[in-house]
């Protein structure tokens, strides 16, 4: 189906900038990830055209069971990754795309792994008229992309059980896996940024508790 949000807009733009404040508030101080942010618009990723919701420091659902997640909280693990142009990242939980987005304004080489069967045509349909370039993949995320591997940064935008092992064998020697971990007690995650040392040990750091949608094994339908 068509997407006729596609369009950029001074309204947009005007929202986008207070966005950037908001985000500058809240203690998103990397003058690159500000600006990736007052580049992409977060509107068109939306079913319909909300403006006024999608420049709102707000989850928001856009289908499938599955969210977009809070400006707030890819700015913050966007900081935390520390991407650099011309950087492969990987990204796992494609959903709206949005994300995928920020990292490719910022010059990232993106590839990104969706399991939603629905969510990811429709993200890939999405993408297709945006001048970001990211690469999408249907799949599941646990597994990775061995055939574009290493990356020099992965990040995880869903609720992960635990740390997957095939994915810190595609890090590049000091890449950065920011990744929110399931807590114990079964309420929410804790973000953590994991650095693959040159001697191939795991240097591991919090920054503390967010709320993801799980990470799920197998592909969905729905
Ligand atoms: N980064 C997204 C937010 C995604 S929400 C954005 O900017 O909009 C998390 C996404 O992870 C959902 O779309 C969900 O379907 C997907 N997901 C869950 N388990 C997965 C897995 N094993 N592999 C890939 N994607 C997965």
């Amino acid at each position: 189906m068509m997407n006729t949000h596609i369009e950029d807009t001074y309204r947009a733009k005007g929202l986008r900038q207070q966005l950037v404040e908001t985000l500058l508030s809240k203690g998103i101080t990397d003058k690159t990830v500000l600006a990736a942010i007052n580049e992409v618009p977060r509107h068109v990723f939306l079913d319909s055209s909300f403006v006024e919701f999608a420049y709102q420091d707000k989850a928001f659902p856009i289908g499938s069971g599955q969210t977009i997640s809070q400006p707030s909280t890819v700015a913050f693990q966007t900081q935390l990754l520390g991407v650099e142009k011309g950087m492969k990242v990987l990204e796992i939980g494609t959903g709206s795309g949005y994300q995928a987005c920020v990292l490719a304004a910022i010059g990232a080489k993106v590839f990104s792994i969706e399991r939603q069967r629905n969510l990811f045509f429709k993200t890939k349909e999405i993408l297709e008229q945006l001048p970001f370039r990211v690469k999408v993949f249907l799949g599941d995320g646990f597994e990775g992309l061995p055939t574009y591997a290493p990356f020099d940064r992965i990040i995880i935008t869903a609720g992960a059980p635990s740390i997957p092992e095939k994915l810190i064998a595609q890090m590049k020697d000091n890449a950065v896996m920011v990744i929110p971990m399931d807590n114990a007690n079964g309420e929410g995650q804790t973000m953590l940024k994991i650095t693959k040392m040159a001697d191939g040990s795991l240097k591991k750091e919090e920054f503390g508790g967010f709320k993801f949608v799980p990470m799920l094994k197998e592909i969905g339908n729905d």
